[in-house]
């Protein structure tokens, strides 16, 4: 059962895909090879992205804006919502961004929230291949309670 300290991750996960313009083929060729096991499980992206990997390979996903109009900042507060507990995110390491803040956003709250999150191929290679893709499984949660409290002090 989830606590505040947990959040529970069922069989079928919740990734959200996504992939700079330069890094799109590389998600789409990763995908392609994975789309049976990513068949399993339910896909979000955002937009261009999504739009690529639902023509191309005819995958189900849930698309949001595209990157740069907010797609990223909407994955961030799935997450934050434990609506999202999944992150393949092949971001472009020698291209600026128009949305860097949001990248750097989205990275963060993946942190903050303990999911797992491939930004290369070899590490989603090693996610997807893992047992625990296809098994519930328990994710601890920082304990933010004493932040949470932190100015209700002597009260
Ligand atoms: P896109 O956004 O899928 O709409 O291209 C990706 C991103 O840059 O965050």
């Amino acid at each position: 059962m989830a606590t505040d300290k947990t959040a529970e991750m069922d069989s079928a996960k919740r990734i959200a895909l996504v992939a700079h313009d330069n890094k799109k083929d590389d998600l789409l060729e990763w995908a392609q090879f994975n789309q049976g096991t990513l068949a399993r499980h339910r896909l979000y992206a955002t937009g261009t992205t999504g739009t690529v990997l639902s023509r191309e390979l005819g995958l189900v996903i849930t698309k949001l804006q595209s990157g740069p109009l907010g797609g990223d900042q909407q994955i961030g507060a799935k997450i934050a919502e434990k609506e999202i507990d999944f992150l393949i995110f092949f971001w472009d390491p020698l291209a600026a961004q128009p949305h860097d803040p949001d990248v750097k956003a989205l990275l963060r709250l993946a942190v903050v929230w303990n999911i797992p999150v491939a930004m290369n191929r070899t590490t989603a290679d090693f996610l997807i291949s893992s047992p625990l893709m296809n098994q519930e499984y328990t994710r601890r949660l920082t304990d933010y309670t004493k932040y949470k409290n932190r100015l209700n002090r002597g009260k």
